[in-house]
């Protein structure tokens, strides 16, 4: 009996694995505890942000990949890490109030909005020509990033949603702290283009945040 029950565990646990070839997402303690908070009543707007979101994310994850592939260097490849673990929390958040995911099966590079599709294909070819050039698409996109997710919460009441956002604009500040300091490594200064340059200096002037990704 004991036997039989341990059996059906291990069938279980391999069926479970079989379902998923992707690596399961671990988030960290402060993300999951975001994503958890209580469920509320949903506006149009939360929707409409989260549905963008996790393709803005995505964006710079493939971005990062892409460049990653071109450059070699890894600061790509270590925040497209994070930028994989921001897309999914935000996926998470779509399943949590049951939206379609704009995801799907999209390959890398693949994008639902045509905003953001072209985006990608602008900012990769922009980010080709030299390796400055693609560390001034990682801060570009970070500043985009922090505006639209710092823009979203004045308009989001929902504490869950508010919480990930929160945790996501803390990576991106330690990410556009990243990039821009390896820019200065060549000499080169970041100009903000959607954030203003006043809150990028208060970002670039306070050190690496933790807790966050
Ligand atoms: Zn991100
Ligand atoms: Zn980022």
């Amino acid at each position: 009996m004991k036997n039989l029950f341990v059996l059906m565990l291990l069938g279980l646990f391999s069926q479970s694995c079989d379902q998923s070839n992707i690596e399961p997402v671990v988030f960290s303690t402060d993300l999951s505890t975001a994503i958890n908070l209580p469920s509320e009543s949903l506006s149009d707007f939360e929707k409409n942000s989260l549905i963008l979101m996790r393709e803005e994310e995505k964006l710079a994850r493939d971005i990062y990949t892409y460049l990653y592939k071109k450059w070699g260097i890894n600061v790509f490849n270590n925040i497209s890490k994070s930028e994989d673990t921001h897309t999914s929390a935000i996926l998470s958040l779509l399943n949590k109030y049951q939206i379609t995911d704009p995801v799907g099966k999209n390959a890398a590079g693949v994008f639902d909005n045509a905003a953001l599709q072209k985006l990608y294909n602008d900012l990769t070819t922009q980010g080709s020509a030299t390796i400055t050039a693609g560390l001034n698409v990682g801060a570009t996109v970070e500043d985009l990033d922090i505006f639209d997710l710092m823009e979203a919460q004045k308009q989001i009441d929902n504490q869950d949603i508010n919480a990930v956002y929160a945790n996501l604009t803390k990576g991106s500040r330690n990410h556009i702290r990243s990039f821009t300091a390896r820019l200065s490594d060549y000499g080169v200064t970041y100009k903000a283009q959607y954030i203003e340059e006043t809150l990028l200096k208060d970002i670039l002037n306070s050190p690496m945040e933790t807790g966050g990704h």
